[in-house]
């Protein structure tokens, strides 16, 4: 993150009407429009805010000469598959999980991954610093519309599936009011479900629950379950590159074990490396030498992921699978990026290949414990520093902060990038060793 002023992990992202307006939309339109050239696709989620920003960002990359096609309100990995097949680069309007008066910016490469570190901090420095010289009247862009284009996106993960896998199979889903709201129920009834929805209307006021899908927010998805009969429940954040599970009891999946889960089915047919943050469970890592796969961690965010599939892809190393312990899964034979109905139409393959209740499946995968805190303090970096050295004979990993590794037990501590505190993330088998070694730290930073 170093450097990048404006755009944090996932592109940029605030408050509207404070760090978030209309006028830094049209400042990153005219930045962007001036560093790509050609067609520009943009897309949005459901915000009040959407149609102002989104009007901004297309008036700054037309008046720097950039075609616009218009894609309308459809999920941040629809956009990106958009991309990927048609355009020169895109830019989707999305506040992702966050609460309802939150919004941003993410900007999509032309190979439909989220732009890196670099070119960011090269797209700040226009967006702050400099004059972005506009084009003359005869060469300012065109604006089109292609709401329908969203339609390839849908095909191209129904034609992943044997037709049909899902019949049998009833699901309840919550598109939360967000992106999905017309693209996952249609997915998983073209493959043959029979789907129930909840908070399935587009709506930016999100009256339902909030954008991030939360157990709490989950309530009523488990009681649509329950009352359905439905083999599971399914529910998107707001742009829908996340997707979370609950069982045919109504009871959350935990993330971790949905990568898990998954990741041992892909495993079993896809050989290569699994790609992760290092604030990801073991059990993914367990999961995944168990089926054959190594596995390669990464700094944390889907971006450092995504360009790390890609990275070992160019190298030829072959890569089985990736994602985040929070619903975002990437599966490369599709596309490098999140996929939030990608990851709810495996799910239903996954049950279809089973025959028995997901609840079971779940099960089935190892019990860890994870501790996640927050430690308040100054100068985070010094904080880690001092564990380095206090902890230097242990094997450690510094792919962002540091990870200390034992045979029964890991830890994670790394500085926030926008507060004065470290995260702190603690995973044993066991209760009393996560318990112990998180103390051990605390004492060792003089807590
Ligand atoms: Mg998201």
């Amino acid at each position: 993150m170093t450097g990048k002023r404006l755009f944090g992990t996932n592109g940029v992202r605030g408050v509207i009407g404070s760090d978030m307006t209309p006028t830094l939309a049209l400042s990153i339109g005219l930045a962007l429009g001036s560093m790509r050239k050609g067609s520009i696709a943009v897309g949005r989620d459901t915000r009040t805010s959407g149609p102002a920003l989104g009007s901004a960002l297309k008036a700054g990359l037309l008046a720097t000469g950039c075609d616009v096609t218009d894609c309308g309100i459809l999920p941040t990995p629809a956009l990106q598959y958009l991309v990927q097949e048609h355009f020169d680069a895109g830019a989707m309007i999305t506040a992702s999980h966050n609460p309802p008066e939150y919004n941003g910016v993410k900007v999509i490469e032309p190979d439909g991954t989220e732009m890196g570190d670099e070119e960011t901090i090269r797209l700040e420095k226009r967006v702050l610093d400099e004059e972005v010289p506009l084009v003359p009247w005869n060469a300012t862009g065109r604006e089109c519309q292609a709401f329908h284009l969203v339609n390839e996106y849908i095909d191209a993960i129904v034609r992943k599936f044997p037709p049909g896998i899902g019949e049998g199979i009833t699901v309840a889903v919550d598109p939360g009011c967000g992106a999905a709201c017309t693209t996952t129920p249609e997915i998983l009834t073209r493959l043959g479900c029979r789907v129930f929805t909840i908070n399935s209307q587009m709506d930016g006021n999100f009256p339902g629950r909030l954008p991030e899908p939360s157990p709490e927010g989950l309530i009523p998805l488990g009681d649509l379950v329950r009352s359905t009969g439905a083999s599971l429940g399914i529910a998107h954040d707001g742009d829908a590159d996340r997707a979370v599970f609950l069982d045919e009891k109504g009871r959350f999946i935990e993330e971790n074990r949905e990568f898990a889960l998954i990741a041992g089915q892909v495993c079993r047919d896809r050989k290569g490396m699994v790609v992760m943050p290092v604030s990801t469970s073991r059990l993914v890592e367990t999961i995944a030498r168990n089926n054959g796969c190594e596995v390669q961690y990464t700094p944390v965010g889907s971006i450092s992921v995504a360009r790390t599939m890609r990275a070992l892809e160019a190298e030829r190393i072959p890569v089985a699978f990736g994602g985040e312990g929070n619903g975002g899964l990437i599966y490369p034979d599709h596309q490098y990026c999140r996929d939030g109905a990608m990851t709810a139409a495996r799910m239903i393959a996954i049950l279809a290949g089973e025959r028995r209740p997901l609840s079971e499946l779940v099960a089935e995968l190892p019990e860890f414990y994870l501790i996640k805190e927050k430690i308040r303090g100054k100068d985070p970096s010094a904080m880690i520093r001092k564990l380095d050295s206090e902890f230097q004979s242990e094997s450690i990993d510094r792919t962002d902060g540091i990870r200390i590794n034992r045979a029964d037990s890991w830890a994670l501590v790394r500085p926030s990038g926008t507060e004065p505190l470290v995260r702190v993330i603690v995973e044993s088998t066991k209760k009393e060793t996560a318990d112990a070694f998180f103390d051990e730290i605390m004492q060792r930073l003089g807590r």
